[in-house]
Order: structure tokens, then C-alpha cells, then sequence
């Protein structure tokens, strides 16, 4: 019997694919840093039976109706904002993603994030490359603390359950905002529920897990970053589109806020001409939350699943369900 055919957006290690060599016909971008490009990838998903991709590449309607036999989109994230998911229902194509396996690795990167920002790791590091430390003093690259800080966590789902668990640890208050309540986070780690102008006010450390939506689209802008306070260190590690990047550029440089720690931005990849880059109270981050080889490696073996789960008639592990 013909296997199907999956087109692979990047290049992936060999080892991840012989497992499943016998079920499919793999295609691949050869590349291992470019995304491929969309004429290219607009061609060959013509005669794709699967997709598994990254969100470097764009799954729009236009694609989706250019796929004749396409069944299943597997996307190598938990964050499917490059996909139009409502386009990909119509056609009755499967969406799936890659939760729950990335949660850790993510909340350890957002919590490396806060500590950076308010320590200024990165710039302390820098002092010394630059050979900039005679001497021991008294504020030398003094910061804020971390531990008794009260924590806002915007989107308290599974990864901010998780910042949340590493900041009790840090003996912080945690508070969080998001369109239900959680009982368990509150019960569990004590966390209190707010809704999002009183967040704002409250918190030393605001950190944004919220996903990419219509709803959530710009939501940091002028007025949110007016209500924190002016020693808050804003943490974004969902999606740049979340934030006004030109209202938070003013309002770091206008010391509205205090500092910021970024692993996402509006338009990836940015380079060290952006005006955020320029900044010395903002941590910047080339989108690494899940990059620990462990955590990426299950993410390309949950996407490899979903597609056999598929191809075999049963349903997918992780499918993306329209809200
Ligand atoms: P999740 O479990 O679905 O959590 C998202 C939370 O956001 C939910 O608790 C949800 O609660 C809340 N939320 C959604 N829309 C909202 C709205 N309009 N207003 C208020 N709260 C809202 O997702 P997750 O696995 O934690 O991942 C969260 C996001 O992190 C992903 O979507 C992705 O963008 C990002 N991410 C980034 C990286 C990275 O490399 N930087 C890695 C992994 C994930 P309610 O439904 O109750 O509102």
C-alpha cells in the first residue's frame, strides 16, 4: 500500500525518523536553520498526505486550500497562531500540537527571564567581557530582589502553573489573571485571582503566558504598562504579538517600567538594530522557552505520534481544538 506522503519544514535528525520510516513517505526541507521558503512550501504541499511544520511557517487558508490530500497539520509548538485553525476545520484538516511536554523547560526559561532582568545577569556579564570591574561598591549593578516580590501571572495555564510553583519557591505572592479561575492553583500554591487592571497595579514582576488571539492581540500596550508600577519588570514568553512593542520601548525607556525580559517578538527574528535590543534594562531572547535538546526532542517525537495516530485511523494524542 502507498504510504503517505509528509512534508517535513526543516531538517530533522535522522534518528527521530527511522522509527516511523515504514508508515510514511517522508519529504523534507534539507535546511536546518532556514525555513523553507513559501513558494516552495506552497508546491509541495499540493501532493502532501501530512504536514508536520514549525511556526516559522504560515498555515494559512490560502495554503490549506492549495492541499488536495492533506489530513493532518502537525505543529511543533503548543502556540498555534500560525495556523488559521477555523480554515483548517472547514476542510476537515487535523491540527495538533505539542502541549504539556514543553511546560518545564518553558517555566525555566520564563524564571531565568524574571532572574536576569532583575539581577541584570546579562549586563553584569557584559561589565566584565567589556573589562569594566576595578573595583567592589556598594550599588555596583545593584538590582531588584526576586524572593517576598509579588508575581502576576497573565494566562495561568500550564506553564504559568508551573512559573507559579517555581515562584513559591522563591517565597513570592502569586497572583494571576486569566478568563476562569483555577480552584487547584489556589488552593495548591495559594495563588490569588485578579482580573487584569488590578494585576497590573499590584505586581512587582508581570509575566505574560497568555496565548496569540484575536482577544489577546496588543494587550500590553500604553494603558497596561501606565497601570504597573514604575519598579515592574515586565517577562514575555508567550508571543510578541501580545505586546505593543513601540508603547513598551517607550515605557522602558520613559522608566514607566523598570525592565523587561523578552523571548518573543512581534516580527522574528530580530536582530541587534531593534530598538528593544538597544535598551540596557531589557533581556533579550532569541524565542528559546522549550530549546533544552531533551524538551525539543519530545516535541519531534509528540508531532511524529500525532501523525501516526492519524494515518492509523485512530485519533490524534494532542489535537488543537477550536475555542
Ligand atoms: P494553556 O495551558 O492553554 O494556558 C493558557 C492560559 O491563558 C489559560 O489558562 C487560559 O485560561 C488563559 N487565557 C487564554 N486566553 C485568555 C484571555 N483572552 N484572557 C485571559 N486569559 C486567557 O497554554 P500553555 O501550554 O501554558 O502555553 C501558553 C502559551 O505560551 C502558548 O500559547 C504559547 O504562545 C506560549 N509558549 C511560548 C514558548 C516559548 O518558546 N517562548 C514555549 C511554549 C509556549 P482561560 O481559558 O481560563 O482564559
Amino acid at each position: 500500500m502507498k504510504k503517505p506522503i509528509i512534508y517535513l519544514t526543516r531538517k530533522i535528525p535522522n534518528e527521530i525518523l527511522v522509527p516511523y520510516q515504514d508508515s510514511f513517505d517522508f519529504r523534507m526541507w534539507e535546511e536546518e536553520e532556514t525555513p523553507v521558503p513559501r513558494d516552495v512550501l506552497l508546491e509541495v504541499v499540493k501532493e502532501a498526505d501530512g504536514v508536520l511544520c514549525l511556526l516559522t511557517e504560515n498555515i494559512d487558508r490560502e495554503l490549506l486550500e492549495n492541499a488536495p490530500h492533506l489530513k493532518v497539520v502537525a505543529n511543533m509548538a503548543v502556540g498555534y497562531d500560525n495556523i488559521d485553525i477555523e480554515a483548517a476545520q472547514e476542510k476537515d484538516i487535523i491540527v495538533t500540537n505539542t502541549p504539556d511536554v514543553l511546560t518545564e523547560t518553558t517555566a525555566d526559561l520564563a524564571f531565568s527571564l524574571l532572574t536576569a532582568a532583575a539581577r541584570r545577569i546579562v549586563e553584569a556579564n557584559d561589565y566584565i567581557r567589556a573589562g569594566k570591574w576595578d573595583h567592589w561598591s556598594p550599588y555596583l549593578l545593584a538590582g531588584s530582589d526576586i524572593h517576598g516580590k509579588k508575581v502576576g501571572i497573565v494566562g495561568m495555564g500550564r506553564i504559568g502553573e508551573s512559573i507559579a510553583r517555581r515562584a513559591k519557591g522563591f517565597g513570592m505572592p502569586i497572583m494571576y489573571h486569566n478568563r476562569s479561575r483555577k480552584p487547584g492553583a489556589e488552593k495548591d500554591l495559594g495563588a490569588s485571582y485578579m482580573g487584569f487592571d488590578e494585576l497590573l497595579r499590584e505586581a512587582d514582576f508581570v509575566v505574560s503566558v497568555i496565548p496569540l488571539t484575536t482577544e489577546t492581540k496588543k494587550l500590553f500596550n500604553k494603558d497596561a504598562f501606565q497601570k504597573m508600577k514604575t519598579s515592574a519588570i515586565f517577562i514575555n514568553v508567550s508571543r510578541g504579538g501580545v505586546v505593543d512593542e513601540k508603547a513598551l520601548y517607550h515605557a522602558l525607556n520613559e522608566n514607566t517600567i523598570h525592565a523587561a525580559g523578552l523571548d518573543v517578538f512581534e516580527e522574528e527574528p530580530i536582530d541587534a538594530n531593534h530598538p528593544l535590543v538597544k535598551l540596557d534594562n531589557v533581556v533579550c531572547l532569541p524565542h528559546i522557552g522549550s530549546a533544552s535538546v531533551e524538551t525539543r526532542t519530545k516535541m519531534l517525537k509528540l508531532c511524529m505520534d500525532n501523525l501516526l495516530a492519524v494515518f492509523s485511523g485512530e485519533s490524534p494524542i494532542t489535537p488543537v481544538k477550536n475555542p
